[in-house]
């Protein structure tokens, strides 16, 4: 039993590492640990959906308040992974899968937290604040 840890995960497999070197579909030797692909496939295929994700964006484009929303979500998610804002449950119910919705997207800290059943609750969650 090889331990993976040991190996240098830039160096291709050695010999004494005792099991095949992982193979990408395109033939080439997977040289760092954990991927699927070897380097090469693995830009080619983030070229691709990066691609996609354009192609998408130009086939359903965003209305501006569509836009502002997805940036004051953005905006939101970025810091609550800086731990600079925090995760809330359901202001309600206390329902941990909660959602937050902005007032204001000018504003994208500050939001009402909602589960899914008291997202639509009247008055509006946009009314509360
Ligand atoms: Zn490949
Ligand atoms: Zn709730």
């Amino acid at each position: 039993m090889t331990i993976f840890s040991d190996l240098e995960p830039d160096k291709p497999y050695g010999a004494e590492a005792m099991v095949a070197p992982p193979i990408c579909s395109c033939r080439r030797q997977i040289v760092r640990f954990g991927f699927e692909t070897c380097e090469r496939c693995y830009q080619d295929g983030e070229t691709k959906r990066k691609e996609a994700e354009r192609l998408r964006r130009a086939k359903y484009p965003r209305t501006p308040e569509q836009v502002r929303r997805d940036i004051a979500r953005s905006h939101l998610h970025t810091y609550i992974k800086r731990g600079k804002a925090l995760k809330r449950p359901c202001e309600i119910c206390g329902n941990a899968k909660s959602h937050p919705y902005h007032a204001d997207y000018a504003k994208p800290l500050e939001v009402r937290w909602r589960c899914h059943s008291h997202r639509n609750d009247s008055p509006s969650a946009r009314d509360l604040i």
